[in-house]
């Protein structure tokens, strides 16, 4: 196995530890397990990962608790220089790292670095979220006291990620946690743990350099064992989950079990509906990006879509014109001229066929692609447009994570909004519509039913300065933007009497 030159330009090397313990030391484990991450490119292995122990997980979580107890005293904007200068560190290096993400991923050059690109973005955002982290007075019903606020630090927060957003979504959690003033803990997903591993170096080296504590810890899970561990352990006081909604749920119940906090991201059945009046030169792209991006593994790639029946024909056509230009330029998403890379891994060619076969046996016309590319390396599939299916359809319901779109007809705004939030999931939904009375409808209390709700833009991707998650069986946490950052904190409400007196909420008297 030849050393990958991605892997040199972060001074990675072919074996790493996947546990870093905190003091600057990573474990030297080796009966642990081991991981091999696969190129999808080529099925090649990129490296080993040498997992980590039971005694290793002991000693990352003593030490965080050590850090916790300095951290949480450290005042929050001197926190905020601690991120200012991850964020400095990763724009050095985001070339690389992003090469990196692309590589171990199988997302496109761009989009490696747009996801470094987020981890920056998030770092900025936490730096002036330091000075910000507001409290509210209230007017007490007392005379002489005073009632407030204040948000305290929560403590360790757990972080399990998936495959998708290798290094984004531990820096969404992470760095607005630290501004907070608490401590990290990360479990990456076993198929990208090199991606973490670089990015744990590249931040914790700049947290040493500027003379911070430890922040961030790691660690590298063979199976699932250390993983549950993780959630069942009540010195976790947060568990932020990313991942599918069969583990979400596993890991909400067990934290609620021992009445931990959870903040889940799961699954997503994203629509957009484009309306008799939309703008098709933008609703095409839109469409075609949400559903063919990242090759449709995405929590927020667009898996549904339904059209006004007067331009269905039109939609379908020019759809099927814009997939066969997709086709010719799938491959190595390291090349800039492919629009489409591989699956991450052969279990996700083998979930994309079993439901083109579903799809199929449920009456589904196949209208373009829906077959692997079995004549190359690598876990290449041609993406599928597929009609003929009510959004009741059992494999209509269900989110496959890869690039299937069903496209289906509808006649009434009302009729289109109830069959989008006809699913069991709530993440990310779009209108294509110039009608304002459309749009607004669309947008009001009783429209879109998601977390997310966009007019005239697709469903794939997000901002990070709103908070982003879901509802339903996408497990109502939201991260990221806005005021999320109450999720990573413990709120205190405080009351100060300066009067010489001691009256009784609600003017009760207790004479003695
Ligand atoms: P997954 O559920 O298979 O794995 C997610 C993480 O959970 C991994 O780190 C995995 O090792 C860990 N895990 C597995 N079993 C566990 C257990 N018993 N206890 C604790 N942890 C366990 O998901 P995946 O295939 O890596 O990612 C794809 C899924 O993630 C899709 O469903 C996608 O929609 C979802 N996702 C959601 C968001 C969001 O923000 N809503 C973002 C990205 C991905």
């Amino acid at each position: 196995m030849s050393l990958h030159p991605v892997l040199s330009a972060l001074g990675l090397s072919e074996n790493e530890s996947g546990t870093y313990l905190g003091n600057d030391e990573w474990s030297k484990t080796s009966d642990a397990g081991v991981l091999e991450p696969v190129n999808p490119t080529t099925g090649d292995v990129l490296g080993k990962v040498l997992a980590s122990s039971q005694s290793d997980y002991d000693t990352i979580v003593e030490r965080a608790q050590a850090s916790f107890k300095v951290w949480r005293k450290t005042p929050a904007p001197r926190r905020g220089e601690a991120i200012r200068l991850c964020a400095d560190a990763l724009r050095a290096h985001k070339d690389a790292l992003g090469s990196l993400v692309a590589l171990e991923m199988g997302k496109s050059k761009p989009e490696g670095d747009g996801e470094v690109q987020e981890m920056i973005d998030i770092g900025d955002f936490a730096v002036g979220l330091s000075r910000q982290l507001y409290g509210l007075t209230m007017h007490s019903e007392r005379p002489g006291h005073r009632m407030y606020e204040q948000w305290h630090p929560l403590g360790l927060i757990g972080i399990i990620s998936a495959f998708n957003f290798p290094v984004a979504v531990w820096a969404w959690n992470s760095f607005i946690a630290a501004v907070c003033g608490d401590v990290t803990i990360w479990k990456p997903s076993p198929k990208t743990p090199l991606s973490a591993i670089a990015s744990m170096k590249i931040c914790n080296e700049a947290l040493k350099a500027g003379g911070f504590p430890d922040l961030f810890f790691l660690f590298n899970d063979a199976g699932t064992e250390l993983a549950q561990t993780f959630v069942d352990d009540k010195r976790i006081a947060l568990v932020s989950f990313t991942g599918s909604t069969k583990v979400g749920r596993n890991v909400g119940e067990r934290v609620a079990a021992r009445m931990g906090r959870s903040l889940l991201e799961l699954g997503g059945n994203n629509a957009i509906i484009v309306d008799e009046s939309a703008d098709l030169k933008m609703a095409i792209p839109a469409i075609v990006f949400g559903a063919v991006g990242t090759a449709g593994q995405r929590c927020t790639t667009t898996r549904r879509l339904f059209v006004h029946e007067s331009i269905y024909d039109d939609v379908l056509s020019k759809l099927k014109t814009a997939y066969a230009q997709v086709e010719k330029k799938i491959g190595d998403p390291t090349d800039p001229a492919n629009l489409m890379g591989p699956l991450n891994s052969q279990d996700g060619v083998k979930g994309f066929l079993a439901a083109i076969e579903k799809a199929k046996a449920s009456g589904g016309i196949i209208e373009s692609g829906g077959k692997a590319l079995s004549d190359r390396k690598g876990n290449f599939v041609l993406p599928a447009i597929v009609t003929g299916l009510a959004n009741t359809a059992e494999i209509v319901q269900h989110e496959t994570f890869a690039p299937i779109l069903y496209v289906m007809k509808y006649r009434d705004l009302d009729d289109a909004i109830d069959m989008q939030n006809d699913v069991p999931q709530g993440l990310s939904s779009s209108i294509f519509t110039t009608n304002l009375k459309r749009a607004e409808a669309f947008l009001a209390a009783s429209g879109s039913d998601c977390g997310i709700a966009n007019v005239n833009i697709g469903t794939s991707g997000a901002e990070i300065g709103g908070a982003f998650g879901g509802e339903k069986e996408t497990g109502g946490g939201r991260e990221s933007g806005s005021d999320a950052w109450r999720a990573y904190m413990r709120r205190q409400t405080n009351t100060i009497n300066y009067s010489d007196a001691l009256p009784l909420a609600q003017g009760i008297k207790f004479d003695l």
